[in-house]
């Protein structure tokens, strides 16, 4: 059964590759981009989850287009390190504006329809780091740790309402956000990961995909790593 999908975020890296793998299992997806061309063979909505107005104007377009949403995966984020006597409160509040308030903003609109459905299926993107911890990123890491709480007081909220809500805590994926990273510190990363290797965006998106399935049915507030084993006991 082809269902209403949508991915934050779904423009690029981890995003677009969870955007792609429900559209190859034949779902309709729409995807959100701020800025450039989108790729193709998607709803593509412009919207920047720091503003509530964008995000009621998407989910108009995407239920006029493609019906309510059934499955969001909340997966739009931003990074901006930086070690705690150096970061500003601006470096601060932003990456938790994105991260974690507009992620907030998208769940909430979201349930809408999920509510009058009578079901639904909620997957946020968090990190190995928001469990672990990551010098020189206590915004994003502490962003990241936020979506736990939010997922697992949302499923226990909700989950009368047959919506449940899991979220994915990726390792280092091979994306733009890591491209910055210079070899050493790569090679010092992958020294850490059992698997010896950094993940594929694909790798992050099957999980998604499962936690949206009607094989994960009874799954909910959970935290899944996908990390190669480099956040293991946490
Ligand atoms: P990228 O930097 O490659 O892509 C980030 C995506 O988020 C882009 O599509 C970007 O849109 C979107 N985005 C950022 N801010 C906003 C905003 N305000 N409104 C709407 N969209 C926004 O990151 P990844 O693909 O690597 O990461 C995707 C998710 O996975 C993030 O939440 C990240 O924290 C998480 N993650 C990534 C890891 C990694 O190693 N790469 C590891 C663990 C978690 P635009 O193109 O418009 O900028």
């Amino acid at each position: 059964m082809s269902r209403s999908v949508l991915v934050t975020g779904g423009n690029r890296g981890i995003g677009l590759a969870i955007a792609r793998a429900f559209a190859d299992a034949g779902d309709k997806v729409a995807i959100t981009y701020r800025s450039g061309e989108p790729p193709e063979g998607f709803l593509a909505v412009r919207c920047d989850i720091t503003d509530a107005e964008q995000v009621e104007q998407a989910y108009k377009e995407i239920e006029d287009k493609q019906g309510p949403v059934e499955v969001l995966v909340a997966n739009a984020g931003v990074t901006k390190d930086q070690l705690l006597m150096r970061m500003s409160e601006e470096d601060f509040t932003s990456v938790l504006e994105t991260n974690l308030t507009g992620t907030f903003r998208v769940v909430k609109r979201a349930n809408r329809g999920m509510l009058r459905a009578k079901k639904g299926r909620v997957v946020l993107i968090s990190s190995v780091v928001g469990l672990l911890g990551s010098a020189g990123q206590a915004n994003y890491a502490a962003s990241k740790a936020g979506l736990v709480g939010f997922a697992r007081s949302l499923a226990r909220e909700l989950g009368s309402r047959n919506i449940t809500f899991n979220v994915v805590a990726p390792g280092f994926v091979d994306t733009d956000m890591t491209k910055s990273l210079t070899d050493e510190q790569r090679q010092s990363i992958v020294g850490q990961v059992p698997l010896g290797r950094y993940a594929q965006p694909e790798e992050v998106a099957a999980t998604v995909r499962f936690l949206a399935s009607d094989d994960a049915s009874y799954i909910t507030g959970a935290v899944i790593p996908v990390d190669g084993g480099l956040g293991m006991g946490h």
